[in-house]
């Protein structure tokens, strides 16, 4: 489809104002479908992080963002309505800079979270429960107490660039609704959505200076000034596990809050009694954006007792997966965002084949797509779980087909892993699934194809996908700090 013309911004947002890198530099943002540079951005320096650093600790200690939660809620909505009358452009830059297939967007890159990921939090400003009181306590004298939540401070949001957009804005309307002022360091891969959201913010709402900063750069070690500076209270971190363990050692240093969104290697339990015809093709899906998606079910778990079957139907599915252009609407999966991801993910499939799982679909760079970081959907069957390609999170379109022998084993293999993020289970009976999904350890899980998605629906990992849940009100309670208070009734 043709998408519209879009208006870059390039300037950083830097205590209010949109401003160049101070050393002047910009690096370039490129099209991973094509392998055009788009344009450019400014290269943010750590001077230039430092500035953000002292423009977010100041709003928050100065400024009345932590305390006016009406005009919070007010700035919120004025986002809330630039960010709506730029969708279209959003829509094409997203497409552009991340290699997104369009299709997503109309659903978790960019429509799904416009929707409720800055007006849940902004609701919400009104309900939380930001006191309780307790019962009154009679140790040297009657007193009083309560609970009051109060803003952490000064935040530092790490964002990658698989979705975002959707990770930015999931961030934001939880910390701004809080009353946390924050730096907010996109990937360097997908600079742009959150140059524009800064520009949004600087011209088209009230939220004062310093409250919002955004500042992107080609360097890691830019970001890394977050997780080392003490005006910084918590870093707020999507990523990799090995970037995440990274945030927490640095972090140490200022004994550092750490919210932490990390990887994944999710299981899809098809259970003996499945409708396989109508499940399995559900299974592609882990294929969706090139595989980049830290909650894909890149884990195909059969039972021994319809293998080959299953096998058969994966092998049509996978197969059939429509990939290449993400401006065509068809497209499930488009190019890996950089040829560094693209020599990884090849890397990953040259391994497994080493390592004996029976290559059955797919296995390298597409001959028909000369530029651009394709990889073609790939499925392996019979993989080993203790094998490195069931153990590691590729973050490519290759799934892993396992056997197993009863739900007890299926169980045992799902959990069979350093993550704990998502994962899904179909049974023709719900309760069975149900059942299931209960012993398995994951933040989320889908049962028959349930959808959890949602700002009101707390989300996180368990073992190494993370520390920490974003969205729903354990996601505000992540941005809070708790005062206990006691005076004499
Ligand atoms: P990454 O860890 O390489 O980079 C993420 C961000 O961290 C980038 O902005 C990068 O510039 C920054 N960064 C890198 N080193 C840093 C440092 N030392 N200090 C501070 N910041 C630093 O991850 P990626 O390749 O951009 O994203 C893919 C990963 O993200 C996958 O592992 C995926 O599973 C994970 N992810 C998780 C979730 C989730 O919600 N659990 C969502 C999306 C992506």
């Amino acid at each position: 489809m043709t998408l519209p013309a879009f208006t870059p911004e390039p300037r950083l947002l830097i205590d209010g104002k949109l401003v160049e890198s101070s050393d002047g530099s910009t690096f370039d943002n490129v099209n991973p479908a094509t392998e055009e540079v788009l344009g450019q951005v400014a290269n943010g320096t750590k001077a230039d992080m430092q500035r953000a650093i002292g423009a977010a600790r100041r709003a928050f200690d100065e400024g009345v963002w932590a305390t006016d939660r009406a005009f919070r809620r007010r700035c919120l909505e004025q986002l809330q309505t630039a960010l709506e009358s730029e969708r279209e452009q959003l829509r094409a830059e997203l497409v552009a800079e991340a290699g997104t297939p369009v299709a997503l967007t109309y659903a978790a890159q960019l429509d799904w979270p416009l929707a409720d990921a800055l007006t849940w939090p902004a609701a919400m400003i009104d309900e939380f429960e930001w006191e309780r009181e307790l019962p009154d306590g009679n140790l040297m004298g009657r007193a009083k107490r309560a609970v009051r939540k109060e803003p952490i401070g000064a935040i530092g949001a790490v964002v990658p660039w698989n979705f975002p957009f959707e990770v930015t804005v999931n961030k934001l309307g939880p910390i701004l609704a809080m009353g946390n002022t924050v730096v907010l360091k996109p990937a360097p891969d997908t600079p742009w959505n959150a140059t524009r959201l800064g520009r949004l913010i600087a011209e088209h709402t009230e939220i004062p200076a310093g409250v919002v900063n955004v500042v992107a750069s080609a360097d890691h070690l830019v970001g890394e000034e977050l997780t080392l500076d003490p005006r910084i209270d918590l870093i707020s971190f999507t990523g990799s596990t090995t970037t995440g363990k990274r945030i927490m050692e640095r972090g140490a240093a200022t004994l550092k809050r750490v919210f932490l969104e990390l990887g994944g290697k999710s299981a899809m339990i098809v259970c003996d009694d499945a409708d396989f015809a109508a499940v399995l093709p559900g299974a592609g899906i882990a294929c969706m954006h090139a595989g980049q998606g830290c909650a894909l079910q890149t884990r195909i778990l059969l039972p021994r007792s319809r293998y080959a079957e299953g096998v058969e139907i994966l092998t049509q599915v996978v197969a059939g997966i429509p990939y290449g252009d993400p401006t065509d609407l068809g497209t499930l999966s488009g190019p890996q965002v950089s040829a560094l991801q693209r020599d990884r993910v090849q890397a990953h499939i040259d391994r497994a084949i080493a390592d004996g799982a029976r290559l059955v679909v797919g296995g390298g760079r597409p001959a028909h797509l000369t530029r651009g970081w394709f990889i073609e959907p790939t499925l392996f069957v019979d993989v080993d779980n203790s094998s490195a390609l069931a153990q590691q999170e590729v973050f490519g379109p290759v799934l892993a087909v396992i056997p197993y022998d009863d739900d007890a084993d299926a169980v045992r293999i799902a959990n069979d892993s350093p993550y704990g993020l998502s994962g899904g289970v179909y049974s023709a009976s719900t309760e069975r699934a149900l059942r299931l999904a209960g012993q398995i350890r994951t933040g989320s899980i889908g049962v028959n194809g349930g959808l959890w998605y949602g700002a009101d629906a707390p989300y996180g990992g368990y073992r190494s996908s993370g520390i920490g849940r974003q969205n729903g009100i354990e996601g505000l309670e992540m941005y809070t700090e708790t005062k206990l208070l006691g005076w004499p009734a």
